[in-house]
């Protein structure tokens, strides 16, 4: 099943997308929700982030061809920081590339969201607590995280800097899905989630350790090697199989389209 978030005449609603069509459901989806028989078709909807988290907990170096591209070696623990909600932006919107930026790359990446309350879980319980999976697009100011490699609220926060959509899909398997990033097109990382270093369960095992997660909240789980930056007037796109695919425009601080 695929939730999506929208906007439409106005008012901001929630749906099940089947094909084409947005089928309107009024409640949570995160709790319980009933059908209101309205349908809208996704072409006259403006897509939102399909969650608004409390925090979105990012993996870094998850991938091993990815850590080797860095110059890294493979972490003993998951390494993770959080980016602020203010940064989310969904498919469709701008990246408004700062000011005082001089490179700013994609990371294409396999988001989750929480379904209900996560504190020192085991991995067998971190499949019933999720609510479905979503692609992310984790906008990274990559010089400077050479200058400032502990600051990554600096690098990562941005607003715009946090890509989620387009749908939340509940059906997949999150640890064998491929994942593509397209910058105008051109295939810039392809690989599996069945290739990183830790899977989801362990990801959230560990996360829960550390911090709760609340329902809504959003963990990404790393990026393929391919890494590169995007410049103003770039198209770039992520795609998962089975939930679809993210895509939006970079423009200069300043214009809007
Ligand atoms: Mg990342």
């Amino acid at each position: 099943m695929k939730y999506a978030r929208f906007e439409y005449d106005g008012e901001i609603l929630y749906g099940i997308v089947e094909g084409q069509e947005i089928s309107g459901i009024e409640g949570s989806i995160l709790e319980n929700y009933a059908a209101t028989g309205k349908r809208y078709g996704v072409s006259e909807v403006r897509l939102l982030p399909p969650v608004i988290p409390s925090k979105i907990v990012c993996i870094g170096q998850n991938y091993l061809e990815h850590i080797k591209e860095i110059g890294a070696t493979p972490p003993e623990k998951p390494l993770y920081f959080l980016k602020p909600p203010s940064s989310l932006i969904g498919t469709g919107d701008d990246i408004i590339y700062p000011r005082t930026a001089t490179r700013v790359d994609y990371e294409g990446e396999l988001a989750v969201v929480i379904k209900s309350e996560m504190k020192d879980i085991s991995r067998h319980q971190s499949k019933t607590a999720v609510l479905g999976y979503a692609c992310f697009n984790d906008v990274t100011e990559r010089d400077l995280v050479a200058k400032d490699p502990l600051n990554l609220t600096l690098s990562k926060g941005f607003d715009t800097f946090s890509v989620l959509g387009p749908y939340i899909e509940t059906d997949i398997d999150p640890d064998n899905v491929e994942l593509k990033t397209y910058l105008n097109g051109k295939v810039m990382q392809s690989d599996n989630t069945r290739n990183c270093v830790f899977d989801l369960p362990h990801l959230l095992e560990y996360l829960s350790q550390c911090l709760t997660l609340l329902p809504g909240d959003v963990v990404t789980t790393g990026t393929p090697k391919g890494i590169a930056p995007m410049k103003p007037g770039d198209l770039v796109e992520v795609e998962i199989e089975g939930i679809g695919k993210l895509s939006n425009r970079v423009i200069s601080a300043g214009l809007t389209s």
